[in-house]
């Protein structure tokens, strides 16, 4: 098992904003996803590649490892692809660095010790290239769920100062490039920032937050970086924060102005988080340790009726009624994604690619801060068509 961090790098945005989140954290025990072990797989098997590629293991040592990696049959055609596609990314970033310095090198999976600022940080950099002039480091991002940016990237940043501190002798750069690649949503992200900033930040800002984390100590707050906090769902200092907003007075007159409505549909994704993360929690409680909560019970949830497992049995009675294999089956094509997972995204694109098309989205109201360009207001689109029949 992979040895981790108390102040991880990877946990850093939650710790730095929080520090406190350490100590509660320590209460609950390591948990696991389906998400998190696919990551880890493309991970491994993106290492693998780099090594056959940077011609550390031989293409036979590479096929026996796959086979073992594959031992689960879980590295399908679009996982390859994906995976691929970081490594042939980390390559090409190589030969460009080798075009301007001879000596430049790839370390794969190279251990980053920042512990200088950090107690007992360390944290693993995916693809890190040493070069003169600028050090890169390249970090893979298999998950979907939510778009990641390097800039201002915590994760990164610590990331870097560990390359800072275990090359920065051996090597004459001045910068660090940060990048994230993560192919399953076609998002690639980078900052480049110089050694002296990245120090300044390191030793004002994180050294102090690190040791109040360490020790357990400092001010609890609530943010987006609640998310991944194993104490998010009975978290005190949580839930005072999204309660305060359910307690604001609601102004006269009746009718709320666009700027309050705003106001509370920000806040609003927060309480959203909130209460679904305590009905997880809940729920869980409730069913496999016992816990009574006053007022509530547990009970069957809705389902659908569906027939038994035996379809052949299904089938035979109809069939005994007169119906015809076309009137009972209904043929169905795969859907986009599990034809995409089948055929790999480069065969998909190469044989499909003229036949997908992606119809327009229903209109929907979100915050500025989303990639999506905004759609024309109603009024615009007004004004615009009468300049065009003007
Ligand atoms: S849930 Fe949020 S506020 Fe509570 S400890 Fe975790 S990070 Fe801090």
């Amino acid at each position: 098992m992979a040895e981790h961090a108390k102040l991880s790098a990877s946990g850093s945005a939650r710790w730095l904003s929080c520090p406190p989140s350490v100590r509660l954290e320590s209460e609950f025990p390591e948990t696991t996803s389906p998400y998190a072990e696919e990551g880890t797989l493309a991970h491994s098997l993106g290492e693998l590649q780099l090594r056959c590629e940077n011609k550390e293991i031989t293409d036979r040592q590479f096929k026996i490892r796959l086979k073992k990696l594959n031992a689960g049959g879980l590295i399908d055609n679009s996982m390859v692809e994906y995976v691929s596609s970081y490594t042939e990314y980390v390559m090409k970033t190589l030969k460009e660095h080798q075009k301007q310095c001879a000596d430049a090198v790839l370390m794969i999976e190279q251990r980053l010790d920042f512990s200088k600022w950090v107690p007992e940080g360390f944290g693993t950099g995916d693809a890190v290239i040493i070069s003169d002039g600028v050090l890169e480091i390249i970090d893979l991002k298999y998950g979907k769920g939510v778009e990641v940016s390097a800039e201002d990237n915590p994760q990164m940043r610590l990331y870097a100062l560990g390359a800072i501190e275990t090359f920065g002798c051996l090597y004459d750069f001045d910068q660090v490039a940060m990048t994230i690649f993560q192919p399953r949503l076609d998002n690639r992200s980078s900052q480049t920032l110089p050694v002296d900033e990245l120090i300044d930040w390191a030793e004002t800002y994180v050294k102090p937050k690190a040791a109040l984390a360490f020790d357990g100590k400092g001010e609890f707050l609530a943010g987006d970086h609640c998310r991944f906090c194993k104490a998010k769902a009975v978290c005190r200092a949580r839930a005072d924060t999204n309660m305060a907003l359910a307690k604001e007075e609601f102004k006269v007159p009746e009718l709320l102005e666009p700027e309050e409505i705003a106001g509370y549909l920000a806040k609003a994704k927060d309480l959203v988080a909130w209460v679904e993360d305590l009905k997880t929690y809940a729920q869980d409680q409730s069913l496999n340790h016992g816990v009574h909560y006053p007022g509530m019970k547990l009970v069957e949830g809705r389902s659908n009726r569906c027939y038994i497992d035996d379809l052949q049995a299904v089938e035979d009675a109809l069939v005994r009624q007169g119906y015809t294999e076309q009137e009972i089956y209904d043929k169905k094509i795969l859907g986009i994604t599990a034809m995409e997972k089948l055929m790999g995204k480069k065969k998909f694109t190469e044989t499909l690619g003229d036949l997908v098309i992606k119809p327009k989205g229903k209109p929907t109201l979100v915050f500025e801060d989303d990639k999506r360009p905004a759609l024309n207001t109603y009024a615009e689109a007004a004004e615009d068509f009468k300049e065009y029949t003007n």
